[in-house]
């Protein structure tokens, strides 16, 4: 945990958040401010700054993500109409919080323009 990262809180519930499921590896709550009708976010349990930070002993939780954004998918009923998962890093590409997260977006028509 790192004493000044928003998420850290959230995970140790020192900030309120609306949590869709955790396990031993991650975490997902509603996004505070979200873009699309569903807009979850996915963390790692254990604090990560960005992908950059990434290590090969972080594969499981990476790939952890990934299954989880499909379970809640699955959950919230957009696995058919389309979903999209996202991951800024660093401040160039839009990153605002420095703890690894995964953002998964669907629940209306996306726009196909990337960036
Ligand atoms: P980034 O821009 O770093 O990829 O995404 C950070 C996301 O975290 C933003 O979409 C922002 O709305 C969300 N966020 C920032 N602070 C909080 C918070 O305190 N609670 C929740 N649930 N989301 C937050
Ligand atoms: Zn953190």
């Amino acid at each position: 945990m790192k004493d000044d990262c928003i998420f850290c809180k959230i995970l140790e519930g020192k900030i309120p958040s609306q949590m869709v499921y955790k396990d031993e590896k991650v975490t997902a709550f509603h996004d505070v401010h979200p873009l699309a009708p569903v807009h979850i976010l996915i963390v790692p349990n254990q604090h990560i700054d960005d992908l950059n930070g990434v290590t090969s002993g972080d594969e499981s939780s990476l790939g952890h993500m990934f299954t989880t954004a499909k379970l809640i998918a699955e959950k919230e009923g957009i696995q058919d109409s389309g979903y999209r998962v996202v991951v800024n890093t660093g401040a160039g590409a839009g990153q605002t919080v420095f703890h690894l997260h995964m953002h998964l977006l669907g629940g209306k028509q996306l726009s196909n323009k990337l960036c």
